[in-house]
């Protein structure tokens, strides 16, 4: 069989590709180990087993980024001359808009999400998408101006032509290193981002961050910095944005979401914006929102407010939690740990806390952490029990924060579900 365009790995981003693909007149062939992924209409499908054959006979290959490139069948098709592209790169390449990209280790969907809506507010129609909510293969044919797109590691393993108009690396912190190995080469996928840029492309890397922008300057695109100039920087209640084609001062006393973190993600935001053509005058900051699971406040009982922050699921991201959190507050950490996590960190900031809860597979491993340090910590199996516990010590005025440093998949489906559980447990009378 020759000819046709295999998709490898039908979740959602699958699924859209070989829609797009579709739509665009291919033949398409969808593939999965799973006998029970969805199905597209129009599509053959190669389900249960991957058959060699549609894999060196394809002309062309789209990889979900769920699927690791590494993947032997894959390898082997690659090496026999068949191209083979990522979801991602494979829907720039029928995009006709220009692309406003964002990656790093944490705060990537927020603040893809609060670019989205920058752009929208300042009359450019906007796409947000990528690796947060819809797969970018949706975007194509939308009749959008622009597209917002957050952009994970795994997608920038096999990025195609992917050229972004400007593109930010938020941070990079030790995360996913099962897959990547070691952190040069994590940092080195994300900074795939900037392979095609041509010299007036906008490749934006964290001031602070020397193996970032010793990676970025191997490649194309013009620098531009978060935390110094020419690029943005937080003062006070402004941004300062220079190197830009509106440069100057952006007020943001009026931004709502808490921490400095997030006023990281606006700065990035508001820069990548510009970048994409916004002037500064388009600029309001006071009516963005947050997303749900990212230091949400979900509710108040017995006058202790409780925080979602359920999407923290490494070490960095909760250290921004707690070391956002100026009031007083009980934390609950723990669930399914990650390669090469080190707790130590957390100890300065949960001196402050009222009481700490561990719980899950890594609560132990959290418990001993906190122990060393001299921080008390009571050790719980799960989240219903964390709940009781918090719902006991908190004072009224507290916080309960769940900002957990882990993955989920001990005790829950995925983030989401565990921060429904917690809401639920808290506020349920
Ligand atoms: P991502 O999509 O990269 O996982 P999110 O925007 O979903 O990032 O945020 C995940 C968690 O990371 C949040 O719950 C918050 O605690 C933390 N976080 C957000 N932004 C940052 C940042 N700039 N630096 C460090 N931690 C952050």
């Amino acid at each position: 069989m020759g000819g046709h365009l295999l998709v490898v790995g039908m979740a959602r981003s699958g699924v859209a590709a070989a829609r797009l693909a579709l739509r665009k007149g291919f033949r398409v062939v969808c593939t999965d180990r799973r006998p029970d992924a969805p199905r597209v209409d129009g599509c053959t499908h190669a389900y249960g087993e991957h058959r060699a054959e549609d894999f060196v006979n394809a002309a062309q290959i789209v990889v979900s980024p769920g699927v690791p490139a590494r993947m032997p069948l894959l390898q082997q098709a690659i090496a026999a001359g068949v191209p083979a592209v990522g979801e991602l790169g494979f829907a720039a390449s029928y995009l006709d808009c220009p692309i406003l990209a964002v990656s790093g280790t944490n705060g990537k969907s927020t603040t893809t999400h609060l670019l989205g809506q920058l752009m929208n507010q300042g009359g450019v129609r906007t796409f947000t998408g990528g690796n947060i909510g819809l797969p970018l293969s949706e975007a194509v044919d939308g009749g959008f101006e622009c597209a917002a797109v957050e952009v994970s590691s795994y997608q920038m393993e096999l990025p195609g032509s992917f050229r972004p108009r400007a593109a930010a690396i938020l941070n990079l912190t030790p995360d996913h290193l099962e897959r990547h190995g070691t952190m040069d080469n994590y940092g080195a996928h994300k900074c795939r981002m900037f392979a095609r840029m041509g010299p007036d492309d906008a490749a934006i890397v964290p001031a602070g961050d020397p193996r970032l922008r010793r990676l970025a300057d191997a490649e194309p695109g013009r620098r531009l910095l978060l935390g110094s100039s020419p690029g943005v920087r937080v003062q006070g209640d402004e941004l300062q944005l220079s190197g830009v084609h509106d440069p100057g001062p952006v007020a943001i006393g009026g931004f709502g979401l808490p921490g400095a973190h997030n006023r990281d993600n606006l700065a990035a935001a508001v820069l990548l914006a510009v970048c994409g053509g916004l002037w500064r005058r388009d600029i309001d900051v006071s009516t963005l929102r947050g997303l749900p699971h990212r230091v949400e406040l979900v509710g108040e009982r017995d006058g202790v407010r409780f925080v979602d922050d359920s999407k923290a699921t490494n070490v960095e991201s909760a250290l921004a939690a707690y070391l956002g959190w100026t009031g007083p507050f009980v934390a609950l950490l723990g669930g399914q740990g990650k390669a090469g996590a080190n707790y130590d960190a957390l100890v300065e900031p949960l001196r402050r806390a009222r009481a700490v809860i561990c719980l899950g597979a890594e609560g132990p491993a959290i418990h001993a952490a906190l122990r060393r340090g001299e921080v008390e910590a009571v050790l719980v199996p799960g989240m219903a029990a964390a709940v009781a516990e918090a719902r006991r010590l908190a004072h009224p005025g507290d916080a309960v924060i769940l900002s957990p440093a882990c993955a989920s998949f001990d005790e829950f489906t995925d983030f989401e579900h565990r921060g429904r559980v917690f809401r639920q447990l808290a506020l349920d009378y």
